[in-house]
């Protein structure tokens, strides 16, 4: 009966159902396994957005989409926002609102901060830094340098650690500003800043900090470590991309003169001209806001993890930490695999996102100025992988590394026996 009643076009439309059913399910199957499969310690590179920061920004991006300078009072509300993201930033970093200015990010705040200051004083023109700084501090102080101002470069020992003794010896009445990084973004080494700060202050000279590794990460309280400048990054906590800003002391004994760099239509008191990106703002706000309440957590949870990378892919013959245990960031695991190149193993762990540090100019790939600030030589620096870890890690994420990782070596290390 039922076969009689099932005829050829119906069958070939049921056939037709499943296909297309199976194809879905195959389809959904493939987006699933994209998003589950890729490992992501790269965070020091970059961070995932938080969500609750996506939904505090989205407003912002649809109705609310008024000029924060306006006067009417749609701009108003959304400079209310404005201000409410500027009170959370104050709260994360301990200053006043008025100290806060925002940029597209941390490479536009060091260039305000470093030519600003630089243009803005006339009686001192030594800039103090490390050979270990990110390319925006170095790069932005040789372009100083034509400008008439003496850099100085303090170097580092090869725990990544710089010689107080040395910082002291090179500060004098021409000092301008000594700036060292809070968190190295390679290494994850902390720096004594709060003791450099007071051998700056001793001579007179400001000190600042790039904090973007810092900001967000761990406490960085700006009386307390005595900054008189900073830069941080919203992309580098877990909020989105093209914003940050600098702190720039407004209080005695350290008020800081600066030049602004970009000239219109005077926002942020004349320091940075251009419509505020509010989105940004707003977004770059609800970071810090999550970021202060759950920094410790994250921190505990992170460490954990790390420790734990750590501790297993030393087991791997052959390898060792770059930068000291004791003054580390939680976040990172610096390693380096003897004898292996670090593309290769890049390319090697397909599926998991984990970086070398280098830079990589138009033709030529040259090793990590970080490494070799502390002494090593070219292979040793070019055989490091950085592993960073975030909010978003999880204990499967660090199991799976381990064992590929482990896999890869191998593979790469009978490879170069052969
Ligand atoms: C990422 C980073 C920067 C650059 O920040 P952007 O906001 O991307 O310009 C500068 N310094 C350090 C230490 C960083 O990690």
């Amino acid at each position: 009966m039922f076969r009689v009643k099932l005829g050829f076009t119906t069958l070939m439309r049921l056939l037709w159902v499943i296909l297309i059913l199976n194809k879905i399910e195959e389809e959904l199957q493939n987006k699933l396994y994209k998003t589950q499969i890729m490992i992501y310690l790269d965070n020091n590179a970059t961070t995932k957005i938080d969500p609750r920061v996506l939904d505090a920004m989205m407003p912002y991006l649809t109705d609310n989409f008024a000029n924060a300078a306006s006067t009417h009072k749609f701009g108003v509300a959304v400079n209310d926002a404005v201000s409410l993201a500027r009170k959370s930033i104050s709260n994360l970093i301990g200053c006043e609102t008025n100290e806060v200015f925002f940029t597209s990010g941390s490479t536009e705040a060091i260039n305000l901060l470093l030519k600003g200051v630089f243009s803005g004083t006339k009686e001192r023109k030594e800039i103090i830094t490390l050979h270990t700084e990110h390319s925006a501090v170095i790069d932005t102080c040789s372009a100083l340098e034509k400008e008439g101002a003496k850099i100085t470069f303090i170097p580092v020992n090869s725990n990544g650690l710089v010689d107080l003794e040395k910082i002291k010896e090179a500060v004098s009445q021409n000092t301008l500003l000594v700036c060292v990084m809070y968190v190295n973004n390679e290494t994850g080494v902390i720096q004594p800043i709060k003791e450099i700060s007071e051998i700056a202050h001793n001579a007179g000279a400001y000190f600042m900090t790039d904090a973007t590794q810092a900001v967000g990460r761990i406490p960085c309280k700006v009386d307390e470590l005595g900054i008189d400048m900073l830069c941080f990054s919203g992309h580098k906590f877990y909020g989105p991309k093209g914003i940050g800003g600098a702190f720039i002391r407004q209080r005695r004994p350290f008020r800081v003169k600066i030049n602004p760099l970009l000239h219109g239509g005077g926002h942020e008191k004349g320091i940075r001209s251009g419509t505020l990106n509010v989105p940004g703002i707003v977004g770059l706000g609800k970071a810090a806001e999550i970021s202060d309440k759950e920094m410790k957590k994250d921190e505990e949870r992170i460490k954990e993890l790390r420790d734990y990378l750590e501790s297993s892919l030393l087991q791997i013959e052959g390898t060792s930490i770059n930068g000291t245990s004791e003054h580390r960031i939680y976040n990172t695991a610096n390693i380096r695999f003897n004898g292996i190149d670090s593309d290769a193993l890049i390319m090697g762990l397909d599926d998991i996102a984990v970086s070398n540090g280098s830079a990589c100019t138009a033709n030529s790939i040259e090793p990590s100025h970080v490494l070799t600030a502390m002494g090593q030589n070219d292979e040793e620096a070019f055989s490091a992988i950085r592993f960073s870890l975030g909010r978003y890690t999880t204990l499967k994420d660090i199991e799976r590394t381990k064992v590929e990782v482990n896999k890869a070596v191998l593979t790469l290390r009978t490879m170069t026996q052969i």
